[in-house]
């Protein structure tokens, strides 16, 4: 009797002490949330799909670069629709890809968007020219055929539009007879050389 009773005592004790510790360690609180969670869960799956509202159609892709329909006028007061396309003009074995405008020597030539001036480069076809990146260095802005640059235009230099980079010229392959602006609009590579990239006609961008 008294092994009995020895027993009796021990187990009482151990159950006791097992409900203390499933009470602290949470074990009793964690079942309990599992089984209020099961209901919600089915009646969320039990939801009538032809109630479902339809999925709203997905609103049409950003443009993918805002510059390209936002340039400005790389000379003032002239109506882009005036100005006829020579983007796929052939000249002297090469496609001209640039747009030709007409001006007066001297006429001041405005940035087109704002950007930093990445180079100011003489050549041969040229003359005196401008490269300007736009803020995201995902387009190049090509100015030629300057007659001088406007003072204090260094490399580097931040342009905002409609800022005067330089002046209308004929520097250069271009007649003497015939100054303007040969301007250009490259999208860069990821490499971002000032002197590469892919031609695209500025005309529509001028719209
Ligand atoms: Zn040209």
């Amino acid at each position: 009797m008294k092994t009995v009773a020895a027993f009796t005592l021990g187990f009482g004790a151990g159950m006791v002490c097992l409900a203390v510790v499933l009470w602290n360690t949470g074990s009793i609180v964690t079942h309990a949330q599992v089984v209020r969670t099961v209901p919600e869960t089915i009646q969320f799956k039990q939801l009538p799909l032809p109630s479902a509202p339809a999925p709203a159609p997905a609103p049409a892709p950003a443009p993918p670069a805002r510059d390209r329909a936002s340039l400005g006028m790389p000379i003032a007061g002239v109506n882009p629709s005036t100005l006829k396309s020579n983007f796929s003009e052939a000249r002297g074995g090469h496609t001209h890809e640039a747009l030709d405008i007409m001006a007066p020597r001297g006429t001041p030539v405005l940035a087109v968007a704002e950007g930093n001036v990445v180079k100011l480069f003489t050549s041969k076809q040229g003359g005196l020219t401008v490269y300007q990146f736009d803020n995201s260095a995902t387009w190049c802005y090509y100015y030629a055929h300057l007659d001088r640059y406007a003072p204090a235009l260094k490399e580097g230099t931040l342009l905002r539009k409609g800022d005067v980079l330089g002046y209308v010229g004929s520097t250069g392959d271009a007649s003497p007879h015939a100054p303007h602006l040969h301007f250009a609009v490259f999208q860069l590579g990821p490499e971002k050389h000032w002197w590469q990239g892919t031609a695209i006609d500025p005309l529509p961008l001028l719209r």
